[in-house]
């Protein structure tokens, strides 16, 4: 693996909007070669052809993380087009809000799907390869309601509670591979993430509370780059911040 951030072959799943589109951004400007996947193929594709436009390395393929052969062709084909793979980042996640109570079924189904098997999907796809290389870094995105659980929020809180219990799992699983693994457990950014809030009464109430503290994206971009960027001997295990208003 190439330490720092320079060169290393960076794949970032959810790259078509907030946190993911940020950190395309912020690792390619800092000489990444930057491999976005996300289903909105316009938007990454868009997002490809600006920053190869100012002289960066990027590519985008479409790519639903719920479904593992389309997780595995974005990370094989980073792998034949820049050699190999440092960094996995499982970045794509939902957040539809509701109570219990109101039975918002294929919305629980949608978040496993997505926030915990897209992640799994993920580790599948970058593992043998960096197990070849004997390097590499995945970093996991889950919440502080990965680290708190609030009402109305429960089984979203319930899929990033998994994602940092599987990052853990990973971590002592992969010390022999030389892999190294990060959770970052971001609190209120300003993102498209209330957006697919569907109940609509609950949405207005997150968005006013949001707006008033969110910090922007960048910040995760920066925290992303911190972990990256330390000597290969150092494994920055786990990143969690909020905007300082932030109570919660
Ligand atoms: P956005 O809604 O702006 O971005 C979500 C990204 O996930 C989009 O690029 C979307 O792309 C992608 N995505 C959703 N479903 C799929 C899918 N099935 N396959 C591939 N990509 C998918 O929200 P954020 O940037 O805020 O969210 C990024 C991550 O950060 C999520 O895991 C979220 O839970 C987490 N997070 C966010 C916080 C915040 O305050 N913003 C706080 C804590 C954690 P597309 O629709 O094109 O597929």
């Amino acid at each position: 693996m190439s330490q720092g951030i320079e060169n290393k072959v960076v794949v970032i799943t959810g790259a078509s909007s907030g946190l993911g589109e940020a950190t395309a951004r912020h690792l390619a400007e800092r000489g990444a070669l930057v491999v976005l996947g996300a289903r909105r193929g316009d938007r990454i594709d868009a997002l490809a052809a600006e920053l190869t436009s100012k002289g960066y390395s990027v590519v985008a393929i479409k790519t639903d993380v719920t479904n593992r052969d389309q997780v595995k062709n974005l990370v094989d084909t980073a792998v034949q087009r820049f050699g190999r793979i440092d960094v996995m980042l499982n970045n794509a996640g939902l957040m539809p809000l509701a109570p219990l109570e109101r039975l918002k079924i294929d919305e629980w189904d949608r978040m496993i799907d997505v926030n915990i098997k897209g992640v799994l999907h993920g580790v599948a796809a970058a593992l043998p390869h960096m197990k070849t290389q004997k390097s590499g870094h995945i970093i996991n995105v889950s919440s502080v309601y990965g680290h708190v659980v609030d009402p109305g929020a429960t089984v979203y809180c319930a899929t990033k509670h998994a994602v940092r219990a599987l990052s853990e799992g990973l971590r002592k699983e992969v010390k022999p591979y030389n892999i190294r693994t990060t959770i970052i457990s971001p609190g209120a950014v300003s993102t498209e993430l209330l957006e697919h809030i569907s109940e609509k009464d609950i949405q207005a109430g997150t968005k006013e509370f949001v707006s008033k503290i969110a910090v922007g994206p960048e910040t995760f971009a920066r925290a992303v780059a911190f972990a990256i960027n330390e000597p290969d001997d150092v494994d920055i295990n786990e990143i969690l911040f909020r905007p300082t208003a932030q109570p919660v």
